[in-house]
């Protein structure tokens, strides 16, 4: 099978076609205007379902994609009335919705981690449409229209951090993000202004002591604007929901979230 690929791109080559090849996996694509290979693309499809709209929390394994039922008579998805979880109704988080694409496991992981710890910014193509299409899909569901945001801020990257990677992650999605939607990005309206030690060790207490006034906004940039803050993954939503918290603070007119992945919640 392998040795036919090969032979197959081969001849593409000598007869001139570009052979298009799946990003994920490299397998050719035989049908022209998928982005993906069959099997990456299911492994791939977004959560449409089943999750909370303020904060993205998934139920159980609940209804991970859109069902033939839920095909409008115009064929579009429609994600029927909105779930908000016990959680967010008691204890809202500071944005309005948390966009994202999928559970933070599988391929979508893979690709998340070799676009962040292995130099992979040749996937920013593909991410950036996934965010894109979250954003898309969740701005015009049935929660409520969300006008595209005056301006896209991406989570700061710790400084010792980007100069070991090199780039912020989501400073490149944001970008990809602000070229897709033609809406300006603000680079720099938050900053890290102290350190802070690494979340993952921390219970949820912790956590917020660990990054309280860690965070400022300028207001300059943020105040009155609507703002559509961007991050790669969403893991406790204890830095994300800070970060928020400054931007609020700031003046952000309306606020919120984009992530590519979600993880599950833990325990709060
Ligand atoms: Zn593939
Ligand atoms: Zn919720």
């Amino acid at each position: 099978m392998r040795g036919l690929t090969a032979r197959l791109a081969r001849l593409a080559q000598t007869l001139g076609v570009a052979a298009a090849r799946c990003p994920v996996c490299s397998a050719l694509i035989d049908h022209p205007g998928s982005p993906l290979c069959p099997a990456c693309a299911e492994a791939l499809r977004p959560r449409l379902a089943g999750c909370c709209a303020r904060c993205g929390d998934m139920f159980g394994d609940g209804p991970d994609h859109a069902s033939e039922e839920r095909l409008d008579e115009s064929g579009h998805e429609s994600r029927g009335p909105a779930i908000i979880c016990a959680e967010c109704r008691l204890d809202p988080p500071p944005w309005d919705r948390l966009f994202f694409h999928g559970a933070y496991s599988g391929p979508l992981r893979d690709l998340i981690i070799d676009f962040k710890f292995h130099g992979g910014l040749h996937r920013t193509r593909l991410l950036v449409t996934l965010a894109s299409e979250a954003f898309r899909r969740g701005a015009t569901d049935a929660v409520r229209t969300v006008a595209l945001p005056d301006i896209i801020v991406p989570v700061p990257l710790h400084p010792r951090r980007l100069r070991e990677r090199g780039y912020n992650q989501s400073l490149e999605l944001a970008r990809g993000l602000g070229d897709s939607l033609d809406r300006p990005v603000a680079a720099d309206a938050l900053a890290r202004v102290r350190h802070t030690a690494p979340q993952m060790s921390l219970d949820k207490d912790q956590r917020r002591e660990n990054i309280r006034d860690a965070f400022a906004a300028d207001a300059g940039q943020v105040r009155g604007r609507t703002t559509l803050l961007v991050d790669d993954v969403y893991t406790t939503g204890a830095t994300l929901t800070e970060y928020a918290r400054t931007l609020r603070r700031a003046g952000a007119a309306g606020l919120d979230a984009l992530v590519l992945a979600r993880a599950g919640r833990e325990p709060r």
